[in-house]
C-alpha cells in the first residue's frame, strides 16, 4: 500500500516538494480491527498547523512518518463482529491507500442517504464546526446581521445558509475571487459579497453592511478581524473559527489595532474546537440532515482525483483558494 510522508516542515507557504509517496506494509489484522481501502479523503487548513513542529491541540506530524486526517473507505477485511467487509466508514486515517484500525476507531456511515464526502464536509466535521460555531459559540439569533470571512469555503458557505435558515436579517460574506461572490450571491442566498483582494475590506464591509455587523463569524483573522471589529455593533458577538491568513506566515502577524473597541461596544470574541461541541453532533445532523433533503442548503465540492500522487498538491492548492466548498482528494 502507499502513504502520503511529511518528506520535510514547510516554511512559510507548503510546497509540494513538503511531501512524499511512500511504500508501506499492511500488517496482519489484530483482534476487533478493519482493513479499510480508502475512497476519499480530506485536505484541510488546520493540518497546517500540525506541519509545524510545535504544540497545539493536535499532535504535531513527524518528518518522515504519515500524515493522517478524515476519510471514508469501504472494509475489505475484519475480524470485527460489528463492522462487517463492505461497509463504509469515516475515520482518521486519510493519505494512505490502506489503513488498519481498531473497528472502535471507525464510523459506519449510509452512501445511499448521502455520498462519501458529504460525511467529510456538510455533514462531518466542517458543517459541525459552521453549526456550532455560529449558533453556540456566537449566540446567532434571527435578526442579526452575520459577517463571515472565508465564506465561498467549507465551513464558511455553510455558516451563511445556517445564518439564512435561522432567521438572520442580512448575511455578508468575503472570498477571493469574483467567481466566489457571484456564487455566494447568485448560487448560496447570500444578500451581498465582496473580494477581499480587491482591498479595503473596512471599506468594503460598510457598504456591504451599511448598519454594522451583529455577529462575525471569523475564518481569516488579520485585516478581516480589525475590520468586523470596526463594524461590529454594540453587544456584538464573534467566534474565533479560523485565522487562515496567518498559518503561513513566517513571523509572528500583527493584531488588529482596534481592539479597544472591545471594551465600549461591550465586544464578546470567543475562540473555539469543533470537538468541544461533539455532543451537538445528532441534533446537528438531524438539522442538516432535513435541510440537505428539502434543498434549503446547497453545497458544492472541489474533488481532486489521484489519491496519494494528489493530497499534496491537494492541501497546497486548499491554501491558495483552488477550492468552492469542500476540498476532496479521491483514490
Ligand atoms: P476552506 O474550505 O474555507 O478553505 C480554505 C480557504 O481559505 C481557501 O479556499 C481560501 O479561499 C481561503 N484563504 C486562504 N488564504 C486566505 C487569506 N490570506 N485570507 C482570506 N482567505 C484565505 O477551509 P475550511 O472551511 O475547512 O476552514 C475554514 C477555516 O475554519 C480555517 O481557518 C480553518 O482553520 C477553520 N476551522 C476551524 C475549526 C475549529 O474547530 N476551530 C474546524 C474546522 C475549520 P479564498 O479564495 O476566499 O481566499
Amino acid at each position: 500500500s502507499r502513504e502520503v510522508h511529511l518528506a520535510s516542515r514547510p516554511s512559510g507557504w507548503p510546497t509540494p516538494e513538503n511531501f512524499t509517496v511512500a511504500e508501506a506494509a499492511v500488517p496482519e489484522l489484530g483482534p476487533d480491527q478493519v482493513l479499510v481501502r480508502n475512497v476519499v479523503m480530506s485536505v484541510d487548513p488546520y493540518m497546517r498547523g500540525r506541519m509545524d513542529d510545535r504544540p497545539s491541540y493536535v499532535p504535531p506530524f513527524q518528518v518522515g512518518a504519515p500524515l493522517d486526517g478524515g476519510a471514508v473507505g469501504e472494509v475489505v477485511a475484519s475480524t470485527s463482529d460489528t463492522v462487517p467487509v463492505g461497509a463504509h466508514v469515516l475515520h482518521g486515517l486519510g493519505w494512505r491507500e490502506l489503513a488498519v484500525l481498531p473497528a472502535a476507531r471507525v464510523t459506519v456511515i449510509d452512501t445511499t442517504l448521502a455520498p462519501a464526502g458529504a460525511y467529510l464536509g456538510v455533514l462531518g466535521m466542517p458543517g459541525l464546526t459552521a453549526y456550532a460555531g455560529l449558533l453556540e459559540v456566537a449566540g446567532m439569533t434571527a435578526g442579526d446581521t452575520v459577517f463571515v470571512s472565508g465564506a465561498a469555503g467549507a465551513v464558511g458557505s455553510l455558516v451563511g445558509q445556517i445564518a439564512k435558515l435561522k432567521g438572520a436579517a442580512r448575511v455578508v460574506g468575503s472570498a477571493g475571487s469574483a467567481e466566489k461572490v457571484r456564487h455566494l450571491v447568485d448560487d448560496l442566498g447570500f444578500d451581498a459579497a465582496f473580494n477581499y483582494k480587491d482591498g479595503d475590506v473596512r471599506g468594503q464591509l460598510r457598504t456591504a453592511a451599511p448598519d454594522g455587523i451583529d455577529v462575525y463569524f471569523d475564518n481569516v483573522g488579520g485585516e478581516h478581524l480589525e475590520a468586523a471589529i470596526s463594524a461590529l455593533n454594540n453587544r456584538g458577538r464573534v467566534a474565533i473559527c479560523g485565522m487562515i491568513s496567518q498559518y503561513n506566515a513566517d513571523a509572528p502577524t500583527p493584531g488588529p489595532r482596534n481592539m479597544a473597541m472591545i471594551i465600549g461596544k461591550r465586544l464578546t470574541l470567543r475562540g473555539f474546537i469543533v470537538s468541544d461541541f461533539n455532543a451537538l453532533q445528532p441534533t446537528f445532523v438531524r438539522e442538516m440532515g432535513g435541510w440537505l433533503a428539502d434543498g434549503s442548503v446547497r453545497t458544492q465540492e472541489t474533488v481532486v482525483d489521484g489519491g496519494v500522487d494528489a493530497a499534496g498538491q491537494a492541501f497546497v492548492d486548499l491554501m491558495r483558494g483552488a477550492n468552492t466548498g469542500k476540498m476532496l482528494v479521491r483514490f
